[in-house]
């Protein structure tokens, strides 16, 4: 179907300019859903019957997939951008982490524990491992395996295999589970597709090219399995990169909907070094899903911080409320830290108070996201303004001292902020957060 103009959709808004959606006109709504950069489900105001005249041809170029039952679900796919900036990226990918089939029934059920247990708090967002990738093929169980884990593991479950046998019996020892089943291939696409109906499974799908793979997914859309996902794998990494870019933007930029489904990628490194940079290059470019061998922490934080940093909504500014934070059980006697309100800098500065076991209380100045010396250079943060806050705060009625530690990077400031306010010892604190625990430990006795 031809994709609509923004004057077709037009006719079928409210036409009441509210500017619930954020943008000032109905016209200009209309505009960025047929450039495929909003959905119609963005307008608040819009009609059932008006969405349903247009949701076909209107809809976002990408699918959005989900995997998994009720309540432990993972869901990815429906972006509408080629480059971040252009808007943002939507769903960020997720880190599946692979249980090969050669395991013992220990090793699994540590694997499933080291799953179970990797979630991190980064910037003040959990980041976790999203699915668990369980190879079915060559050992002697797989149904009662797979069974085993899903009962266990907290994230849904990919069933990985190159038997669509065996991929249907583990899919059907697990009913409700919703797996995700990877992978089918041009020769038995209609016989998985069959399966994932059945199942309400969604099915990835692999192939040589793109062109068999656009194949592949019109003949399981015809079976009727419309939660696709393309499936990658890094044996030849610059033409993976290529194949993945060429398929998002057939999808965004042509609105080919053969190709208009999320990808995944399984990531098989010699080292877990190669993984981790393979992992994150086709977290960028552009896997909803990248499947990996790496379940330690100092495995999974790069990947899984790197992933946080590509999916920021660079529109929003990346900030905390400005406020004062009680870290720890605080006295009148604690010390008074002062910040930024760039989230990035105030969760490091917290963090690492927390690690000093020294309560302290800190105080947020509102520098509009930027940390310390961008907002110096912004000339968003100033002695005034640091004194401002403290006021608005009114920090000088939780402490009875008057010392005030500012950051290491504006030693500028103390001398006038010694001058026009009651905090008559203002200390320098440490240009770099992580130096905190030692700094407080040494300095206040
Ligand atoms: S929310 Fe809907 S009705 Fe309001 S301006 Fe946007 S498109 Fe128009």
């Amino acid at each position: 179907m031809a994709a609509l103009t923004g004057m077709q959709i037009y006719k079928n808004l409210p036409r009441s300019n509210c500017k619930e959606c954020g943008f000032p006109t109905c016209m200009a709504f209309a505009m960025q859903v047929a450039a495929k950069q909003k959905a119609l489900g963005d307008c608040p105001r819009i009609t059932d019957d008006a969405k349903n005249s247009l949701a076909d041809a209107s809809s976002p170029p990408m699918k959005l997939v989900t995997i998994g039952p009720e309540g432990k679900q993972f869901t990815f796919g429906q972006e509408t951008v080629m480059f971040r900036h252009e808007e943002r990226f939507h769903h960020a990918t997720g880190v599946a982490v692979r249980i090969r089939g050669a395991l013992t029934e220990m090793q699994v059920d540590e694997l499933v524990a080291a799953i179970n247990r990797a979630d991190f708090m980064r910037a003040g967002e959990k980041l976790a491992v999203a699915l668990c990738a369980v190879e079915v093929d060559g050992y002697a169980d797989p149904a009662g395996r797979v069974q085993r884990i899903a009962q266990n593991c907290r994230v849904p479950l990919i069933l990985m295999g190159d038997n669509p046998e065996t991929l249907c019996a583990t899919a059907q020892a697990i009913p409700g589970q919703r797996p995700l089943l990877c992978k089918a291939t041009p020769a038995n696409v209609e016989f998985l597709a069959k399966l994932a109906a059945g199942a309400k499974c969604a099915l990835a799908i692999g192939a040589g090219t793109l062109e068999e793979l656009a194949d592949a997914t019109q003949k399981a859309k015809a079976n009727c399995v419309d939660d696709l996902v393309l499936a990658f794998s890094d044996k030849n990494t610059s033409e993976t990169i290529r194949q993945l870019t060429i398929a998002r933007r057939a999808a965004i930029k042509k609105n080919f909907r053969a190709l208009g489904y999320p990808a995944l990628v399984e990531v098989n490194a010699d080292s877990p070094e190669a993984e981790t940079v393979l992992a994150a290059t086709f977290a960028a470019k552009y896997a909803g899903i990248v499947v990996i061998n790496g379940h330690e922490p100092w495995e999974l934080l790069p990947v899984l911080t790197t992933i946080q940093s590509i999916y920021t909504n660079p529109q929003v500014p990346n900030a905390v409320e400005a406020k004062l934070y009680a870290i720890g059980s605080v006295t009148e006697n604690s010390p008074v830290i002062v910040t930024t309100n760039f989230s990035l800098t105030y969760f490091s500065v917290a963090g690492e108070v927390e690690r000093s076991k020294i309560p302290c209380y800190i105080s947020v100045v509102n520098t509009e996201g930027l940390g310390v010396l961008n907002s110096y250079a912004g000339d968003k943060i100033s002695p005034e303004k640091v004194l401002k806050t403290l006021q608005e705060q009114k920090v000088a009625e939780h402490v009875k001292h008057r010392k005030l530690i500012i950051p290491g990077l504006l030693p500028i400031f103390k001398g006038e902020l010694e001058d026009i306010s009651e905090w008559k010892e203002v200390i320098i604190g440490p240009e770099s957060a992580s130096k905190i625990p030692a700094f407080l430990n040494s300095v206040w006795k």
